[in-house]
């Protein structure tokens, strides 16, 4: 027998939750976030499973290589534009749609040698600071744009600092509309949370990300709760030991969990070099055995332990959930401090992968 810790990636989420986008937008073109490796669920493990998808947007040319090597056909975003000059000859080669947010970039489109036109993504800064041309500059460089034969289909596109609150985009809303007017042009404005909750910004693509792989994007479950998402990663393991502590007795590194009474205590094969985090606090719920109890003291690189006073029926081999269909990513994280986008792309490379 192997480790015990394993990620399951549920490919029938995926599509369920890609149709949930659909639901949700249902006349927008909907951009396939895959970045970071698929949010860390493993870009040539999952794509296929969103080939119902418009397009796929990412942002390293290594992985908009592999799809289509792979044998996608249809847009890929790279949502950041080329780094340098150099990689345009790659954008041409494999018909990649770029987006623009620097002078320099309107530049080199504008010298390169290209077989055919590229479709560009104008990036606009709507108020984040990100990347982006100030709102003043749109008119101005979307004509240029047209004007050059190396340019094809030209898309405006923005990006929302606060789309999880309920007005959290008016702001960047009324610049971009202002920034805009008169321009007869698609846009592309939404990530998750506008797609799900800002109909007014979903325009002609919107670009969800957070969403398809079954976690919130405002980091609380409650908030996606009705509307049939699922998450798609689960993160599982066994107990390996068990202990009973004595009243007084510490647990892990720093001993930072000390018993009040008789408690026995599980010990999961699964720690910080895994992915799971290290500042998760005693009580972060896992479920052992089907039943919800709570981590205690430190995790350590590669081992947490569990409070086991609620499932005394729960020892050696007993199955752990860190996260998953009951456990959600989201509640993981909060009380770790963070949002299930760290959790899931923090996977650890050591940690077997099985598809469903
Ligand atoms: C990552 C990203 C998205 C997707 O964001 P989610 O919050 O995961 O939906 C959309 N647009 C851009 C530009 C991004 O970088």
């Amino acid at each position: 027998m192997s480790r015990p810790v394993q990620a399951t990636v549920d490919l029938h989420a995926l599509r369920q939750n890609l149709q949930v986008v659909r639901r949700a937008a249902p006349h927008c073109r909907v951009w396939s976030v895959v970045k970071a490796n698929a949010y860390g669920h493993g870009i040539d493990r999952i794509w296929r499973a969103l080939e119902g998808t418009d397009g796929f947007a990412l942002l390293n040319l290594e992985e908009a290589i592999l799809l289509r090597e792979r044998g996608w056909k249809g847009p890929i975003l790279m949502l950041e534009g080329f780094f340098h000059a150099d990689e345009l000859p790659l954008f041409d080669k494999y018909r990649l749609t770029t987006s623009v947010h620097s002078n320099w970039q309107v530049k080199a489109l504008q010298d390169a040698r290209l077989h055919a036109p590229l479709d560009v993504y104008l990036k606009m800064n709507s108020g984040m600071n990100r990347l982006g041309f100030q709102p003043e500059r749109v008119q101005t460089l979307w004509r240029q744009l047209r004007d050059l034969g190396n340019v094809g289909d030209i898309t405006l596109m923005a990006h929302f600092a606060e789309a999880e609150k309920t007005d959290g985009i008016a702001p960047a809303m009324a610049r971009i509309n202002q920034a805009s007017e008169g321009l007869d042009c698609p846009r592309s404005l939404s990530n998750s949370a506008a797609t799900l909750w800002h109909p007014e910004a979903h325009g002609d693509w919107v670009r969800p990300g957070i969403v398809l792989y079954g976690a919130s994007p405002s980091g609380e479950w409650q908030d996606v709760a009705g509307s049939g998402i699922k998450p798609v990663m689960s993160l599982t393991s066994q107990i390996i030991a068990v202990q009973t502590l004595r009243a007084g007795d510490c647990v892990g590194y720093g001993s930072r969990y000390r018993a009040t009474q008789e408690q026995r205590i599980g010990i999961v094969a699964c720690g910080y070099a895994d992915g799971y985090p290290r500042l998760a606090r005693t009580g972060t719920p896992v479920l052992v055995d089907g039943i919800r109890t709570g981590t205690v003291g430190a995790i350590s690189m590669d081992m947490l332990t569990v409070d086991l006073t609620p499932c005394p029926q729960a020892g050696i081999g007993t199955p752990v959930e860190l996260w998953g269909n009951e456990i959600k990513i989201d509640e993981v994280a909060a009380s770790a401090g963070t949002v299930g986008y760290e959790l899931m792309c923090a996977l650890a490379p050591r940690v077997p992968v099985v598809t469903v």
